[in-house]
C-alpha cells in the first residue's frame, strides 16, 4: 500500500518546484508545523524518486499588521496598517525588525526538523521588482479581476477599484490605501481614514510607481504572482481555501489560467 505522499506524487514529471508561506505577524503556533512537514514529506519523496525539485517557503512579510500579536507593547497599537518588515522589534530582540523576530524562531525549529526548504522574504520579492511583471499584469487586466471576484466571491467591486496596497509615502501604512486608477507605470491611491477597522490611514492623496516595492497585491492575488513568477507545481491549500464561501483557490486558478493566456 502506497503512504499519501507516494500517491500524491505518482506521475509528476519535470522539475518541481514546492512553495508554502506564512506570515509572521505574531509567535507562531506549533499547529503551523503541519504544512511545512507535509510540503518536506512531498519534497523528500520526490528527492528520493530522483526527481529535480526545490522547495521555498516565503515569508509573508509585506503583510500590514493588522491584529495585535499576544505579546504586544502599547507602542504597536500606533503601528497598525504597517508592513511588518517596517515595524521596529521589540525592545531587546536582537532581530531586525518584528517580522524577523516572530520569524527567527519558526525557521530555527525547520533546521533542528531537518526540514529541506530554503526561504525567501516578500519585502526583497517585492523590492527587487521581481513581482513587477505580475503586477503590471494583474493591475492591466483588473476588469476580469473584478470579473472574477463577481463571480465566485459575489463581491462587486466599483470600475475604478484595482487590487493593489500602496505603502503611503506620508505615514508609511501599507493596509489603508485604496487605489482607484493605473497609468501603466504609477498608481493613484489615498490613504483612506476609514478603509479598514484595525488602522487608520492618513489622508493623504499621491501617485506612485507601482513596482519595486512601492505597495503590494492583496493576498489572493500575491498567491497567484507566486505561482506564476516563481512556476510552482505543488503547493497545499487548507479547506478555507477551497470552500464555497472563500474559493480563493478557484480564484487562484482562473486567474492562473489568464495571467498564462495573457502573458507567457
Ligand atoms: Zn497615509
Amino acid at each position: 500500500m502506497s503512504m499519501w505522499f507516494e500517491t500524491t506524487i505518482k506521475g509528476l514529471t519535470g522539475q518541481q518546484r514546492i512553495n508554502d508561506s506564512k506570515t509572521p505577524s505574531g509567535r507562531v503556533h506549533i499547529g503551523s508545523l503541519r504544512g511545512v512537514l507535509i510540503h518536506d514529506a512531498l519534497y523528500r519523496s520526490l528527492k528520493d524518486q530522483g526527481v529535480d525539485v526545490i522547495y521555498e517557503y516565503g515569508i509573508d512579510d509585506y503583510d500590514p499588521l493588522d491584529g495585535l500579536p499576544a505579546d504586544a507593547g502599547a507602542e504597536l497599537v500606533e503601528m497598525m496598517g504597517l508592513p511588518l518588515c517596517n515595524i521596529p522589534a521589540p525592545q531587546g530582540s536582537t532581530a531586525t525588525d518584528l517580522a524577523d523576530h516572530y520569524i527567527t524562531e519558526f525557521l530555527d525549529i525547520f533546521k533542528e526538523l531537518g526540514v529541506g526548504a530554503t526561504f525567501y522574504r516578500m519585502r526583497d520579492v517585492y523590492r527587487s521588482g521581481q513581482f513587477n511583471a505580475a503586477i503590471d499584469a494583474i493591475l492591466t487586466k483588473a476588469d476580469v479581476v473584478r470579473q472574477v471576484y463577481r463571480e465566485v466571491s459575489k463581491a462587486d467591486k466599483p470600475s475604478n477599484w484595482y487590487p493593489f496596497q500602496v505603502v503611503c509615502e506620508q505615514c508609511g501604512k501599507i493596509g489603508a490605501s485604496e487605489v482607484t486608477d493605473y497609468d501603466g507605470k504609477e498608481v493613484t491611491y489615498y490613504c483612506k481614514p476609514d478603509l479598514v477597522s484595525w488602522a487608520k490611514g492618513c489622508g493623504y492623496r499621491g501617485k506612485v510607481s507601482a513596482f519595486d516595492g512601492h505597495g503590494k497585491l492583496p493576498w489572493k492575488l500575491e498567491w497567484i504572482a507566486k505561482w506564476y513568477t516563481f512556476g510552482v507545481t505543488i503547493e497545499g491549500g487548507g479547506k478555507d481555501h477551497c470552500t464555497k464561501a472563500d474559493r480563493a483557490m478557484f480564484l487562484n486558478n482562473v486567474c492562473v489560467q489568464f495571467l498564462a493566456a495573457n502573458h507567457r
